[in-house]
């Protein structure tokens, strides 16, 4: 995946805005990121609620998608999603 993030990288913080985070949700979520991209990614998720939701919405489709374990970044969220699902009641 071609990461333009020029000027950031090489510095010593990365700062991500909402339209690199759309980018790299992909990779985040599959733990593809190199650590100081994560860490990025990480720092703007906790600040920035849309992009929470953003990941959180990109995250069920990608399990709907696979219907499987990505063994990635978040395999606490998914399993708290699929517990949460199997909670439900059936429709
Ligand atoms: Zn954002």
């Amino acid at each position: 995946m071609n990461v333009h993030l020029g000027a950031s990288l090489g510095k010593g913080v990365i700062v991500l805005k909402c339209r690199d985070m759309a980018e790299l949700a992909t990779d985040y979520m599959e733990g593809a990121l190199p650590l100081r991209l994560r860490l990025a990614a990480r720092w703007h998720l906790h600040l920035c609620q849309m992009c929470r939701n953003y990941l959180d919405q990109l995250n069920k489709s990608v399990r709907l998608v696979r219907g499987q374990s990505m063994g990635g970044a978040d395999a606490e969220v998914e399993a708290r999603l699929a517990g949460s699902a199997e909670g439900q009641p059936g429709e």
